[in-house]
């Protein structure tokens, strides 16, 4: 295989998921020679849940999607379902946050974020795999990648990298990144199926979802409809509970599908083929994010919220905060300002994130958890609350999201 080596280009962005495809759509608006790579075709599968909160609306929005998504299935809230109980907790007025969401498989999503950056002017280059780093003087300067079709190797030198290649992060393991074990980490399973509920306005999430002994396992349940007869099914889990290494989650989701509503219509006939998943990295737990020349993004970053196991919004927030530090090296040619982009991310979701951590460890506990879902479910006002809460939906003249999480949570315990 021969190795041609192509100009500089000022940015090259590894993977074209959520974040980087983002984070390529804002360098390129402001007027950089960005270059994205990503391994696969579009448009191309990726095991979701699918479901798109006011957060992540918002910022498609911003990147001028909003009349592209109008076309897919929106709706107005969530359905919480526990111990025989329902709540319909529609999306809470916000100044600048939409009250609604949408459903959209990312096989449509993906691309069309894709395109968005390509035609702001970022090079995508697709069936093109980052294998490795180039390190010249303790530094990124670009990337070695393969491309399929041709069947040879190439030199993308840049003078930023940045690393958006999700949960597995093989490249941002190359550059020394690693996920902090004392952490949580979410694993979550869905597959598509047939169903006559498929068009509802609400996303269904069940609190109490058991393993085979019967005990509540922190996690959830849900049903996504999708509008275009299908709704996506799945659960995930968290790995604080001392029984997540024995759960079999396709045992789970197996459970699960037979004891969702019957009205659903969820069954083998129905399913649209073998459920996958996937692992979700959270709360900023992978880190360092900020290296001589690269910042990490998305999932490669952690960036999930241990709270609801929501990634796309924060896949797309953090690669925009990525793009604006990477611009101000590029202005100033200093690349100390990298080093912004963790104090943006620390600002941002520091504080809220520890005390998700905080949460999803005491929900580790099965008593704990069917307590707390318990007790939330005999009153509206609290799930309500929680449900902002955790979707990070606080308005901004409430108390800050941190401090607001902290006081359900101590609240909840003491009910409990
Ligand atoms: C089962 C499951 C359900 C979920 N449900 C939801 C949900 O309903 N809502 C929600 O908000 N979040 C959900 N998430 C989380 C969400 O999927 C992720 O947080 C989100 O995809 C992160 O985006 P990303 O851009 O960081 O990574 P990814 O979406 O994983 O994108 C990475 C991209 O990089 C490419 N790539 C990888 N390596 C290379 C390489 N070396 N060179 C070139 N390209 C490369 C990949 O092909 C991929 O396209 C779920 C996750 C799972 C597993």
């Amino acid at each position: 295989m021969s190795t041609s080596v192509d100009r500089r280009h000022d940015v090259l962005v590894v993977g074209a998921g959520p974040s980087g495809s983002a984070c390529a759509y804002w360098l390129a608006d402001a007027g950089y020679d960005v270059t994205l790579v990503e391994r696969k075709r579009f448009p191309r599968e990726k095991t979701c849940g699918d479901g798109l909160t006011p957060r992540a609306v918002r910022q498609l929005e911003d990147m001028g999607l909003a009349q592209e998504l109008a076309g897919f299935h929106r709706y107005d809230g969530l359905r919480a379902m526990a111990f025989g109980r329902q709540l319909e907790l529609a999306w809470p007025d916000h100044p600048d946050l939409p009250a609604h969401g949408y459903v959209v498989t990312r096989r449509d999503l993906d691309h069309l974020v894709a395109e968005r950056a390509q035609k702001a002017g970022a090079a995508l280059r697709q069936g093109t795999e980052a294998a490795a780093p180039v390190i010249e003087d303790g530094r990124v300067r670009g990337a070695v990648v393969a491309t399929r079709d041709a069947g040879r190797t190439e030199q993308i030198r840049s003078r930023y990298v940045v690393v958006s290649d999700g949960a597995n992060s093989r490249f941002g393991r190359a550059l020394g990144t690693s996920r902090d074990r004392g952490l949580a980490l979410g694993m979550a399973l869905r597959g598509y199926y047939r169903s006559p509920r498929h068009a509802e306005p609400w996303i269904e999430s069940h609190l109490d979802v058991r393993d085979r002994t019967g005990q509540v396992l922190p996690g959830y349940g849900w049903i996504f409809p999708l509008g275009d007869g299908r709704v996506n099914v799945g659960v995930g889990l968290l790995s604080t509970s001392d029984r997540w290494a024995g759960v079999n989650t396709t045992e789970l989701m197996a459970a699960f599908v037979d004891t969702a509503p019957s009205s659903w219509e969820l069954s083998r006939a129905t399913s649209c083929g073998a459920p996958t998943g996937g692992r979700l990295p959270m709360g900023l737990s992978v880190g360092p994010r900020v290296g001589p020349g690269h910042l990490v993004v998305g999932d490669a970053a952690g960036s999930i919220n241990p709270f609801n196991g929501e990634g796309i919004a924060y896949a797309y927030e953090t690669g925009r905060l990525a793009a604006v530090a990477v611009g101000e090296a590029l202005a100033n040619d200093d690349d100390g300002a990298l080093r912004a982009y963790e104090s943006a991310l620390q600002h941002r979701y520091g504080l809220y994130y520890r005390v998700a951590q905080a949460f999803v460890q005491l929900i580790g506990r099965p008593q704990l958890m069917r307590a707390l879902v318990g007790t939330g479910m005999h009153s509206r006002t609290l799930m309500e609350w929680v449900l902002r809460i955790m979707a990070n939906l606080l308005r901004p003249d409430e108390i800050g999201p941190a401090e607001a999480a902290y006081r359900a949570v101590a609240a909840l315990a003491r009910l409990a």
